[in-house]
């Protein structure tokens, strides 16, 4: 509750979240000649999930909203982690919510040497040094918040050896770790991030871009705020985790910048879902294991996960603006993420039936041979689409747990004497089964009422439940992929443990016997989202195919936020 008007109070009249009532008022006093410029900057170390998309809809939006531009720029610093596949995946991704960089594609990596030559000139003014200490040396003298760190014995070394032992770092003359470049600044500083942070270290790995120019590679903060200022970047918007790094952004953009033109950074908190995690070492991890089929399986909260397992542009953004961009971190329910693709789906998905657990219904007093068609409407949110034909036969798929033989008091479905609406056809009465040898039902026998179809005297008859069928002769069979939360408890990432512990075991139910349509078999595209009557939201597969069609549980219909809500 108190996190919802601390959200408030950061939109103002305007319907403005704080980033971009900063960004205003920047451009009313004038700052930077009166640009917006932002930048999207993701490492190419893994797939864009839904917490980048958040960050990614601020950048772009703002540039959209106050008409300034918004730069990718792909944070290639790592050779030993990045590579083209993660930088074409991300493209996709941004283009598929609706965003595009047009000509302002960047790389980290087109700055190197001009970070490279401010390192020079650093050590050559006395701000830099080289340091032959351990890593665990380096941290071990960094202090702690209320004790001060300790001078590295390098820290005074002259800048013609800084000079010389950078130079040799750069041309592979030593192995990764036995030395770096440090900035000198302040071992006693109250932020941990000023006591001597390091700008460079060697990699001997080839990079993907710049192949073997570089044995030496700048750390993320000697690059980014400097990387911002090269491109002209007015607006360095990131999470919250870089707050204290800010002082040190500031620090390194100084060297460069003057009054005309300055980057700023601004940070918002991150994207936090239950029953998932964000860390993309984590979703890594999933996906080399085998612990889920791919980068882009429906129960991983990437960006083409979602996409396949049906999720919208539109739902993805509608849900990003009602979660906000506050300064308090936060854990935000799947429900509502859910909540707003329901809600997209309902308005746009075609109805149609599938049943997904079948057992034959045969009506007797049905013309056996005959065949009629009946109509279903395709979108009752929208009455222009219209309808539908599906043919009704004597004998129909329904679904095994629309029928009890022993009913308790509140079930309206199927049951011996009992009377049921067929969905957009007739009224009947159950008049018995037949079971194997084991007992289970194998056919259901009915009467229909010929008189309660639409348009005939008896077809506003009311009976309790509406079951949804398919016609036998007719069916097609297809093959349906149901998901669940990809992980068992709410919070994976707050557990003691290993995560992949915490697995939902049942996140994924394939079930191949189920029968749809031949509407529907017909039209089905991949990426095509449906309504199967009271089931929910199905979205077809890029796995399927004419003569196996695969569809891909989006999400219920039961929406489960309101409940969230009241607690
Ligand atoms: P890494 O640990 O590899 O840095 P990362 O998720 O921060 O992981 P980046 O590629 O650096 O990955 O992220 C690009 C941008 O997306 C950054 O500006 C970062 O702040 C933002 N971002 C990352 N995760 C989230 C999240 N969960 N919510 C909102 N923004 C995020
Ligand atoms: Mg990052």
């Amino acid at each position: 509750m108190s996190e919802e008007i601390k959200e408030e109070a950061l939109v103002n009249e305007s319907g403005l979240n704080f980033i971009e009532q900063e960004i205003q008022q920047d451009l009313a006093a004038g700052k930077n000649g009166g640009r917006l410029n932002t930048r999207f900057p993701p490492e190419p170390n893994g797939y864009l999930h839904i917490g980048h998309a958040k960050a990614f809809i601020m950048d772009f939006g703002a540039a959209e909203k106050f008409g300034g531009t918004c730069n990718l720029r792909f944070d290639d610093t790592n050779p030993a982690k990045e590579d083209n596949e993660y930088v074409e995946a991300i493209k996709r991704d941004i283009h598929w919510l609706g965003y595009d960089w047009e000509d302002r594609l960047y790389y980290a990596s087109d700055y190197f040497p001009q970070l490279f030559d401010l390192a020079v000139r650093m050590i050559k003014e006395g701000k830099a040094y080289v340091d032959e200490q351990t890593s665990e040396q380096i941290a071990e003298q960094k202090g702690t918040p209320t004790r001060p760190g300790t001078d590295s014995p390098f820290r005074n070394r002259p800048v013609e050896e800084n000079l010389d032992l950078f130079m040799r770092m750069n041309k592979g003359e030593f192995p990764d770790g036995a030395m770096v470049l440090r900035a000198k600044i302040d071992m006693a500083s109250d932020n941990m991030h000023f006591r001597d942070p390091i700008m460079y270290r060697i990699i001997h790995a080839p990079h993907w871009r710049t192949g073997d120019t570089w044995k030496v590679y700048p750390m993320y903060d000697f690059a980014h705020g400097q990387s911002d200022y090269f491109e002209g970047v007015t607006h360095s918007i990131c999470t919250l985790e870089f707050v204290p790094h800010r002082p040190l952004y500031e620090y390194f953009v100084k060297e460069l910048a003057d009054e005309s033109y300055c980057p700023r950074q601004i940070e918002f908190n991150r994207l936090n879902l239950t029953y998932t995690v964000m860390s993309k070492r984590k979703l890594l991890q999933l996906v080399k294991e085998g612990l889920v089929a791919g980068w882009d399986d429906p129960r991983m909260p990437t960006i083409c996960g979602l996409r396949r397992r049906g999720y919208t542009p539109s739902a993805i953004k509608d849900f990003v603006s009602r979660i906000g961009y506050t300064r308090y971190e936060a854990l935000n329910h799947i429900e509502l993420l859910e909540h707003s693709v329901r809600e997209d789906l309902n308005k746009t998905a075609t109805r149609v039936s599938a049943v997904k657990n079948p057992v034959k219904l045969i009506i007797t007093n049905y013309p056996e041979g005959e065949t009629e068609e009946v109509f279903m409407d395709n979108n009752p949110e929208n009455p222009a689409e219209g309808q539908h034909a599906m043919p009704f036969s004597r004998e129909l798929w329904i679904e095994r747990e629309d029928f009890m033989e022993n009913p308790p008091k509140k079930f309206f479905r199927l049951s011996p004497d009992k009377e049921v609406r067929l969905k957009g056809a007739y009224i009947i009465k159950c008049t018995g089964v037949k079971k194997n040898d084991a007992g289970e039902i194998e056919e259901i026998y009915a009467e229909y009422d010929p008189d309660t179809l639409s348009g005939r005297p008896g077809a506003d008859r009311k009976v309790k439940g509406t079951l949804h069928w398919v016609s036998v002769p007719t069916a097609v069979r297809a093959e349906v992929r149901d998901y669940d939360r990809l992980f068992a408890v709410e919070n994976p990432s707050a557990e003691e443990g290993d995560f992949r512990d915490l697995l939902n075991p049942d996140s994924l139910k394939v079930l191949d016997n189920v029968m749809i349509e031949p509407w529907l078999a017909e039209r089905a595209k991949a990426g095509d989202h449906f309504q199967f009557q009271r089931l929910g939201y199905y979205t077809v597969d890029p796995d399927s195919t004419p003569d196996h069609l695969v569809f891909n549980k989006t999400i219920g219909l039961k929406d489960t936020w309101a409940k969230i809500q009241k607690k």
